[in-house]
């Protein structure tokens, strides 16, 4: 069979019983070709007709030190030989007491204390959300503290809790009345100004620090995670900090939280935790709440919840070594140069392609914006972004749009300069070939 024949078949079979996530499936395969990826290596993936692509959103916001490093395989394949899953319900495994110690190790001692490990950004948010409700209920005179606040434009994740907090209508709109309750806020004066009876019943602020990535990839002021943190300090309300997206170098610096030196009460990571190369989410919290579930047996003050594959040994091996790899690698010390070129590549494009009238850049992201050239928005519908990004495949560059008009660039840290610029050269292209008139 020829590598076309094959692919076919792949398609069709997609096609026939596939579903795919936040896709449009009535449209799924129609206007663009279904690639089929079928291998990667450093930034580099191929498809199942052997084209080569630069992984331009290190398959949506995951890879870290690119594909099949050879550190992290080596680790997963040792691990898988010894064992691949025990319960982590009444049993504990090194792997998980090592890589909890070696989380905790970032911050600074006495803070940040305790691991909760679970499979993705959404449960690792959703045991935060969780826990930060039941320790209030657990905390005489703060029983009534089950609201949270949460700002406009965030994505916290996709399970019910998760995603009730959100504040992008088109996801969870519909949904409305399930999940937790929230209030939006679009500013901390936002947040000040909410009345004190609400902030009595607050049990926590969920952010993403330094930058909102659904949120067309923006960023925060300066100096906010500070404020928030101060606020919160003096009314007794929980800072929860979704570094989903934001951690394991994403920013320039290992967690975003450490741009301002702020601790949260919950550190949610996930994504970037094994690299990208197999889900393994953890929440991290203080001593403090922690012991809020500390009790007897029938004083019931447990923190039931939980998942199957719970600390599962084969994520904690690769985020053992995805972690050994930023060390070895020196990868954070290698990062301002490529934050620097991002940035200059990414303001090159906004003086010289008529359709993108800005682009933010915050560490080694970039949010592409796309419009007329008399600056006049497209339309939904035109779904511009993603006309250009179909484009930039024939450039040898894969990514998506995160909003209908703003493209992502989110390459994995181990790529070099030459690719960025390569990279760079593709997004002008598509752009040009799907949107210029
Ligand atoms: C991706 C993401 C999530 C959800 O993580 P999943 O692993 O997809 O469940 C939550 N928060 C942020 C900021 C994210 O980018």
């Amino acid at each position: 069979m020829t590598a076309k024949e094959q692919t076919e078949i792949w398609q069709r079979r997609d096609l026939a019983h596939c579903w795919h996530p936040f896709t449009p499936q009535a449209l799924w395969g129609q206007e663009s070709e279904m690639l089929m990826i079928q291998s990667g290596e450093g930034v580099w993936l191929t498809d199942s007709l052997g084209r080569r692509y630069i992984d331009g959103n290190s398959s949506i916001w995951v890879n870290i030190h690119g594909h099949c490093h050879p550190r992290i395989v080596e680790a997963i394949r040792r691990q898988a030989g010894t064992i691949c899953h025990s319960s982590y319900l009444g049993f504990g495994h090194g792997l998980a007491s090592d890589l909890a110690t070696r989380l905790v190790s970032y911050f600074p001692k006495d803070t940040l204390t305790r691991v909760f490990f679970s499979d993705d950004g959404s449960t690792a948010l959703e045991s935060a959300l969780k826990m930060a409700f039941q320790s209030h209920v657990q905390t005489p005179g703060e029983e009534e503290r089950r609201h949270f606040v949460a700002f406009s434009n965030c994505y916290h994740g996709d399970t019910m809790g998760a995603a009730s907090l959100g504040g992008v209508g088109t996801f969870f709109d519909r949904f409305k009345g399930f999940g937790m309750e929230v209030t939006h806020v679009r500013s901390v004066e936002d947040l000040r100004a909410l009345p004190t009876e609400l902030l009595r019943t607050v049990a926590g602020v969920v952010i993403e620090p330094v930058i909102q990535g659904v949120n067309r990839m923006t960023p925060w002021p300066v100096g906010m995670l500070r404020e928030l943190r101060r606020f919160c300090d003096e009314r007794q309300i929980y800072l929860i900090f979704d570094e989903v997206m934001t951690g394991f170098g994403r920013t320039g610096k290992l967690f975003a939280c450490m741009h301002e030196g702020v601790i949260p009460d919950f550190l949610c990571c996930a994504k970037g935790l094994t690299s990208g190369y197999t889900p393994l989410a953890a929440c991290l919290t203080t001593e403090a709440v922690y012991r809020k579930f500390l009790g007897t047996y029938s004083e019931n003050k447990s923190f039931y919840y939980g998942h199957s594959f719970t600390a599962h040994p084969i994520g904690c091996a690769a985020a053992m070594a995805s972690l050994d790899v930023f060390e070895e690698e020196q990868v954070l010390e290698k990062l301002p140069p490529k934050i620097r070129l991002i940035r200059e590549l990414a303001d090159d494009l906004v003086r010289r392609n008529p359709n993108v009238p800005a682009a933010r850049c915050t560490g080694m992201i970039a949010g592409i914006d796309v419009a007329h050239p008399d600056g006049t928005p497209y339309l939904q519908d035109e779904r511009a972004g993603e006309k250009a990004c179909v484009a930039m495949r024939s450039y040898g560059l894969l990514t998506r749009p995160v909003t209908h008009d703003t493209i992502v660039f989110m390459p994995p840290l181990c790529i070099s300069e030459d690719e960025i610029r390569l990279a760079f050269r593709a997004i002008d292209s598509g752009i040009r070939d799907a949107l210029a008139q």
